[in-house]
């Protein structure tokens, strides 16, 4: 709706904590809207004086306390993906093997009748109290029969039920690829698990996405981040085999130009391209880019390594715990760096992603060669940078990249990171503090479906590490500017978005306490407003015109 067609709405927010995302002056507790933008913020008789020009009579909300924030942005994730995963077993519930077969059992009834393999992704076994994956029996019994593949959360490993080892052809040790592995009993027979390359294999058993269930996926994931409080996102697509999602990917951009039209969020959309071409044909579709409804094609990403659960990231010595390997490069630094100049040489913003502190030097000298050889102004980021080492810290601030972090990753790898990376480097991990400190830009982000969107939790991680290098914990307040303000300016948006301030979109978020104060996982998303509309409102903890 363009703003001459849609009915104006206004509205004043008072009696709030304010964080703008900084905490507002004592007495400037208000917040008023007209229409999509935001008018004014500070004390209740500036925003009644600010809205006294609206052509409709103002929504009043008296939030007693609780405090008003900005949207959240989350800078990095995979709409596309996500879409896959959605309509598939997910295991966030599961704490025991029991519940994983009772989820399994669930999904094969619901569609009884169907051949179609039951297929789950993100299966942790360390989450489980048995900490193990199911077996192929049990996945036999679970499932009735049916072809079951259950994926780890890392990718590299799958179990599979004896029906769907015999679909994929790893019934027949002759057809396990090289690189690939199929556990056996000592009758030979398969136990279900599955390892490396022969996962892909079992990934052949994923029913084909069609558009219909790719937007069902689309309208869940959108749907719980409103609720969330997440208003902006930078979304990355595959636009050839190269990404994540390999041969499965190619088709991502095309078909995220078609879901885009029905997120509610501002979008930025971050292209994987081996060939700079392609990000012109994306930019001539509006649903993709349109910088005046919030939809922008600017972006391009690629990989320098691997991961710290695949231990495939490139680091300076070898994984404290897989001491046979420093992981691997994915992309030479010559490939890399002719990428990164015709990209920056045309306008674009470079993304590279590095998680190892091998890979997030290599990353920093590059930019520091790119940014030697033609200065200016750039908004150039870093995917992730898990672990770095302190000279990389210093290049990232000397040429301002852009640190795009998940400080979730804390939790979902507590169990273990220490053992990965060792003690020795574990204050080089998630240093958010230093970060700071150090006057290098930081955004905040999930790469879900990688990790779960909840930006409280993430800012509880943030601030609370358990034992992980506490002392690069960063207040609830400076995580909240990474997930705001900070995500705002990863994207380039910051003088639209992020922030409450008069001129800026509506975006805006009520949460029932004090951020401040309150533990932030404690805390819960009231109400969430995009362009000044309510997208939801929880009537437990914020009762309307309460
Ligand atoms: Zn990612």
């Amino acid at each position: 709706m363009s703003a001459s067609d849609a009915p104006a709405t206004a509205h004043l927010f008072r009696g709030a904590r304010v964080f703008t995302p900084d905490p507002a002056p004592v007495g400037h507790d208000s917040v008023a809207t007209i229409g999509d933008r935001i008018v004014a913020v500070g004390t209740e008789e500036q925003c009644r004086a600010a809205l006294a020009g609206s052509p409709v009579t103002p929504v009043e909300h008296d939030l007693r306390g609780r405090s008003i924030v900005p949207g959240f942005i989350d800078a990095h994730t995979h709409p596309m993906v996500m879409s896959v995963f959605e309509v598939h077993l997910s295991f966030d519930h599961c704490r025991s093997v029991a519940d994983v077969l009772d989820a399994v059992a669930d999904s094969a009834r619901a569609t009884e009748g169907s051949t179609d393999a039951v297929i789950g992704f993100q299966l942790d076994d360390l989450l489980l109290a048995e900490r193990r994956m199911p077996t192929g029996d049990e996945l036999d019994a679970a499932g009735d029969g049916r072809p079951v593949v259950l994926i780890r959360r890392d990718g590299h490993h799958a179990v599979a039920s004896s029906s769907a080892i015999v679909s994929a052809g790893l019934a027949d040790p002759a057809n396990v690829v090289a690189g690939g592995y199929v556990e056996r009993d000592e009758h030979g027979n398969p136990t279900g698990l599955v390892g490396e390359r022969s996962v892909a294999d079992l990934l052949a058993l994923v029913p084909a996405a069609t558009m219909e269930s790719l937007e069902d996926g689309r309208a869940r994931w959108t749907e719980r981040m409103v609720r969330q409080g997440i208003t902006a996102i930078s979304a990355i697509c595959q636009t050839t085999v190269e990404g994540p999602s390999g041969p499965a990917g190619e088709m991502e951009a095309v078909a995220w130009a078609d879901l885009a039209r029905r997120v509610p969020f501002d979008v930025q959309t971050i292209l994987i391209a081996p060939e700079l071409s392609v990000v012109d044909d994306f930019r001539a579709l509006p649903s993709l880019h349109s910088p005046r409804n919030g939809r922008r094609v600017d972006a391009v990403k690629l990989f320098l390594d691997g991961t710290l659960g695949g231990a495939s990231a490139c680091m300076h010595s070898p994984f404290s715990d897989r001491s046979h390997t420093s992981g691997m490069r994915t992309l030479g630094d010559d490939d890399a760096y002719s990428r990164m100049e015709a990209a920056h040489l045309a306008g674009l913003q470079v993304c590279i992603h590095a998680i190892g502190d091998r890979a997030n030097r290599d990353a920093a000298d590059l930019f520091a060669r790119l940014l030697t050889a033609h200065p200016g102004p750039h908004r150039h980021r870093v995917e992730h940078a898990s672990v770095l080492d302190d000279r990389t810290v210093e290049l990232f601030a000397t040429h301002q990249i852009t640190c795009v972090t998940q400080p979730i990753s804390l939790r979902s790898e507590a169990h273990w990171l220490r053992a990965r990376i060792g003690d020795q480097r574990l204050p080089h991990a998630y240093r958010h503090r230093t970060l700071i400190d150090a006057g290098v830009p930081l955004a905040g982000s999930s790469d879900a479906p990688i990790e779960d969107t909840d930006v409280l939790a993430a800012i509880d991680a943030a601030v609370d590490r358990r034992g992980l290098a506490d002392e690069q914990a960063i207040t609830a307040v400076e995580a909240l500017r990474a997930y705001t303000l900070g995500g705002s300016a990863a994207r380039s948006t910051e003088t639209e978005l992020g922030s409450l301030s008069a001129g800026h979109r509506a975006d805006v978020v009520v949460l029932d306490g004090d951020l401040a104060t309150a533990r932030p996982a404690s805390l819960a998303v009231a109400a969430t407003y995009i362009g000044g509309v309510e997208h939801h409102r929880d009537p437990a903890t914020f009762p309307a015109r309460g």
